[in-house]
């Protein structure tokens, strides 16, 4: 697979050590492709995306997907994330989003990341999912005095433009509600938003997929992507789909030479997380943090964390240009620093895990799903920009229903169009070092 990152941040022989992995144990596996198969729609990429397509085609339209992963369902993004299951998904500013496609797109772009929320809740509930769901809501703190007044102005701008029931938070607030840091000077409660158990949630909606219908082939990558007449024919190892319609799911792990004209698209992105052991109740009343809702700061380049069921610490955040182990490894320390500054009790405690993984961003800062006018037959949803839980299983629907030609379609218009290319694509490690850079200054300036 052509990518832009090291190698072994794609190889699926590595093992990913996430806390996540030690909590589920029991996961059925997957048969790889062998020979030759017929179908109408083939999926590549067996996360939340290609998971919620295969399954809602299955449940809603009665069509039995092919899903082609190349390693294990959920060894992507989707079982190694934060498990923040709550809005957001692009990186355009609410401001330029209605300045550039109208109040009206906005408010339906805020919609859909509301309801995203709600269809995760509904699956996990439909299909009995143990996904340990945790905290209601989710909430953004600023790290410095001088960012105090703009969360009070984005609350105000976010109730009056969407109706949005946001809630400012002194510093007090936070502290009566279990979170308290010398870091931290004021939040914004969200209430819609969880908290959940990543792998847990992706290797049961992998079940309830089977189960609803769909096919699921583990070490089947795409190796080869030809046309014949109509057909679409995808070579993994030691097999073949021809499908009528194909959807691309593969987010921050989407290969280079995947298709030809795919290349060059997306930007994927470096996030990492470390989890402490699980603290004691008098350990946490000592920082003062008992709340699990999950929190992030507003930091361009953000640090996210919550509190975990069995009282563990897990605090992750965004950065780092290379997957090269020593890279990666000295890109954990520096979430390790973050973490122990923001809560000074803890600086002895010990981490246990610590783990990277790639996500996805878009030229255009947005998320991207519908069919590719210049390609019949091939369709496409990725770019969450770090939160796919919700918009991947969202995104994954909105798919399958535009495969379907269903007239239940909520996509806002500017998220319809195929993620355009990075002008000079070779160039993207630059920018990418070029934002950071950027990022970097801003956060210390404000
Ligand atoms: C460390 C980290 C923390 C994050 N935290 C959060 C969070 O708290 N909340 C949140 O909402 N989001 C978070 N995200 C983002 C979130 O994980 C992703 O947006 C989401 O998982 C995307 O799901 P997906 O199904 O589109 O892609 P992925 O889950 O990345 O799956 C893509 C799959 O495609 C497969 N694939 C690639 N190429 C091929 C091929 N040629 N053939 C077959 N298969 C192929 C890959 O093996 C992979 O499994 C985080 C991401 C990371 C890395």
């Amino acid at each position: 697979m052509k990518h832009l990152y090291h190698p072994t941040a794609l190889d699926p022989a590595i093992p990913v050590p996430s806390w996540w992995r030690e909590t589920k144990t029991d996961v059925p596996s997957y048969p790889a492709l062998e020979g030759d198969i017929e179908t109408e729609v083939a999926i590549i990429g067996g996360g939340y995306t290609g998971l919620s397509a295969a399954y809602h085609l299955a449940r809603d339209h009665g069509i039995r997907a092919i899903v082609l992963e190349r390693a294990y369902p959920g060894w992507g993004g989707s079982g190694r994330n934060g498990g923040f299951c709550c809005m957001g998904s692009s990186k355009m500013p609410w401001s330029k989003m209605i300045a550039k496609f109208g109040l009206e797109e906005a408010q339906s772009f805020w919609r859909s990341q509301k309801d995203s929320v709600e269809l995760v809740a509904e699956i996990a509930e439909r299909e009995n999912l143990d996904i340990d769901k945790t905290g209601t809501g989710e909430i953004s703190l600023a790290h410095k005095p001088s960012l105090v007044e703009g969360l009070k102005e984005e609350a105000a701008f976010m109730a009056r433009t969407f109706g949005a029931a946001e809630k400012f938070m002194s510093k007090e607030d936070l502290m009566a509600q279990g979170m308290n840091s010398p870091g931290l000077y004021a939040g914004v409660a969200n209430p819609v938003g969880f908290g959940l158990n990543p792998w847990k949630y992706v290797t049961g909606l992998a079940s309830a997929t089977e189960k609803a219908g769909a096919r699921i082939f583990a070490n089947a990558e795409v190796i080869h992507w030809a046309r014949e007449g109509a057909k679409h024919v995808l070579t993994t190892q030691r097999g073949r789909v021809r499908a009528d319609k194909v959807l691309i799911a593969t987010a921050g792990y989407t290969g280079e030479d995947l298709h030809p004209d795919y290349a060059g698209r997306i930007l994927p992105a470096l996030s990492s997380i470390v989890v402490t052991r699980p603290l004691t109740e008098a350990e946490r009343q000592e920082q003062g943090w008992t709340s699990t809702i999950p929190v992030y700061d507003i930091r361009y380049l953000l640090h996210y964390f919550r509190l975990l069921p069995d009282g563990r610490m897990m605090f992750g955040g965004r950065g780092g240009l290379s997957a090269e182990p020593g890279k990666l490894r000295a890109q954990q320390d520096n979430i390790e620093a973050a973490f122990r500054a923001y809560y000074p009790a803890w600086r002895q405690v010990e981490i246990t895990h610590r783990w990277s993984g790639l996500l996805c961003l878009a030229q255009d800062l947005v998320p991207h799903v519908g069919a590719w006018d210049d390609h019949p037959g091939i369709y496409f949803a990725m770019c969450y920009h770090g939160n796919g839980v919700a918009m991947g299983t969202w995104s994954g629907r909105a798919a399958a229903r535009v495969m379907m030609g269903s007239q239940d379609d909520q996509r806002p218009n500017f998220i319809r169009r195929v993620p355009p290319k990075f002008p000079l694509p070779f160039l993207r490690p630059l920018y990418l070092r070029g934002a950071y850079i950027g990022y970097g200054i801003k956060d210390g300036l404000n």
